[in-house]
């Protein structure tokens, strides 16, 4: 971030090494959640198999690329995003339940509960910019939508199985 970046935010009453710890544990969660789908895609058995291994397919994909998003708004901050997974572990806010279940109701609730801390994550992070770092806040609105998208995507899956 060039100097008068840094000056205007240092203007606003934002905690700027709070924000920059907000959003590492952030770009953590985005990480596991990849990793999560990644997994889970492979082997749900069940009704609805292969629709539900589609859209878990896509959800990894749009989780790795909120991950990039925010890796590059934590360099602007001239830090280095959490490196490896037992960091990424030990530092998110959501964790991360193994697909060891292939059964396609828990898979299923699984990523629900996910997909519910994600909207949590990102409605405390736009709460935290708003008004204050525009950039941020525009990116995390961003997120927040696609993780809104992501859990409706799910609970209409749960639905369609409950319903036959
Ligand atoms: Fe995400
Ligand atoms: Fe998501
Ligand atoms: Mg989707």
């Amino acid at each position: 971030m060039g100097q008068k970046s840094i000056e205007i935010l240092k203007q606003t009453s934002i905690n700027i090494e709070e924000l920059v710890e907000k959003l590492q544990k952030a770009y953590a969660d985005e990480c596991l959640s990849y990793i999560q789908y990644w997994e889970g895609a492979r082997f749900p058995v069940g009704l609805m198999r292969s629709k539900l291994s589609e859209e878990m397919q896509e959800h990894a994909e749009e989780e790795l690329k909120h991950a990039n998003w925010l890796a590059k708004r934590i360099i602007d901050f001239g830090v280095m995003p959490i490196v490896g997974p037992h960091e990424w572990l030990k530092r998110s806010n959501c964790g991360y339940q193994e697909p060891l279940d292939s059964d396609i109701m828990t898979l299923l609730e699984q990523n629900i509960s996910s997909e519910r801390c994600a909207i949590e994550v990102y409605k405390q992070l736009a709460d935290f910019t708003r008004g204050k770092d525009d950039i941020t806040y525009k990116l995390v609105i961003k997120i927040l939508e696609e993780e809104v998208e992501h859990e409706q995507d799910l609970e209409d899956i749960r639905n369609d199985i409950e319903r036959g």
